[in-house]
């Protein structure tokens, strides 16, 4: 038996950077150190931290006035930052915000589409973080958020119902590759392919109807990872937080390709019989899951099918 560990499992620069940032400032604060909403989709990475003394708080009225706090990797909405600065928190004194820098791209598209005349359509999950952010610059809660690929025929709807001059789309970057390209495929089928790429750097503003792939690099590297695992290997283990949006993916494209896939948080999840009469095992982890979670779950699995049984452990 072979199991063989993506080369991109596990956390992606973004959170690395995040709980980098959070772990810091609460060593060099002698106080409480508040991190609003979960700073990574990982309930044992949260655990660690709240050991380390870093409080979070789902709500801002859960922080208290002028206290140090850090904002997460993915993103906040305008609103937030004017919130906190009543409470005398703002930036270079006592507010860390730790948002990605592939998150503030994907806002700085959204202001520019925005700017340029588009009606611009998010493909995102609703009450994810990420896409509360993205759609406060543009139009807030009435922003047209699309989850599916088979969702199309709404977008449809939606930009013939509004005759808008100009609309583009655009993705929360932990979204599924396929998914998106599926989405504009179906759109463009019904629409005579009027919806064109625009590249990222906005060059071209002219197309009437556009989107820009606004998925992120590590999103796609670990998407990938999961179509060579699937090649290869008759079961494929997906490590990630429950609410972790890219881990989903993963689970959720492993079982496209038809190939047996479990998620999980932790390798006490593990079951004997999962294993049985399998020769490639493939290990895979969303961008929220810290190494030593993967190292964990490879460990169990050796011992599940005992360790003279395996022959390799390699990374792809
Ligand atoms: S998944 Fe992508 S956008 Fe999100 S924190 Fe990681 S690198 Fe940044």
């Amino acid at each position: 038996m072979e199991i063989k560990v993506a080369k991109h499992a596990g956390f992606c620069f973004g959170v690395k950077k995040a709980i980098e940032i959070a772990e810091e400032v609460a060593q060099s604060n002698d106080g409480n150190t508040y991190v609003l909403g979960q700073l990574v989709h990982n309930e044992k990475v949260i655990k660690n931290l709240e050991d380390k003394g870093i409080i979070f708080a789902d709500d801002i009225s859960e922080i208290p006035q002028n206290a140090v706090t850090v904002l997460r990797a993915h993103g906040e909405p305008g609103t937030t930052y004017k919130l906190l600065e009543e409470k005398s928190i703002v930036k270079g004194r006592n507010l860390n915000d730790a948002t990605c820098p592939l998150v503030t791209l994907v806002h700085n598209v959204a202001i520019k589409l925005k700017n340029a005349g588009y009606e611009v359509i998010l493909f995102g999950k609703h009450n994810h973080p990420e896409a509360i952010g993205t759609s406060y610059h543009l139009r807030g809660k009435s922003t047209f958020i699309v989850e599916h690929e088979d969702n199309h025929q709404k977008v449809i709807d939606y930009v013939n119902r509004n005759h808008f001059k100009k609309v583009a789309i655009i993705s929360q970057t932990t979204m599924s590759v396929f998914g998106y390209k599926n989405l504009i495929e179906n759109i463009n089928k019904e629409m005579n392919n009027q919806f064109k790429e625009i590249p990222l750097s906005l060059k071209n503003l002219d197309v009437k109807y556009g989107f820009v792939d606004t998925i992120c690099n590590p999103t796609k590297q670990r998407q990938s990872d999961v179509d060579e695992l699937a090649n290869e290997c008759d079961l494929i283990i997906v490590i990630g937080g429950k609410n972790s949006s890219n881990s989903k993916e993963l689970h959720a494209k492993a079982l496209e390709y038809g190939v047996e896939s479990y998620f999980i948080q932790s390798a006490e999840q593990l079951q004997k019989e999962w294993f049985k009469g399998k020769e490639k095992i493939g290990v895979t982890a969303g961008a929220s899951t810290p190494d030593y979670l993967i190292n964990d779950v490879v460990e169990r699995i050796r011992e599940i099918v005992g360790q003279e049984k395996i022959n390799t452990e390699i990374k792809i």
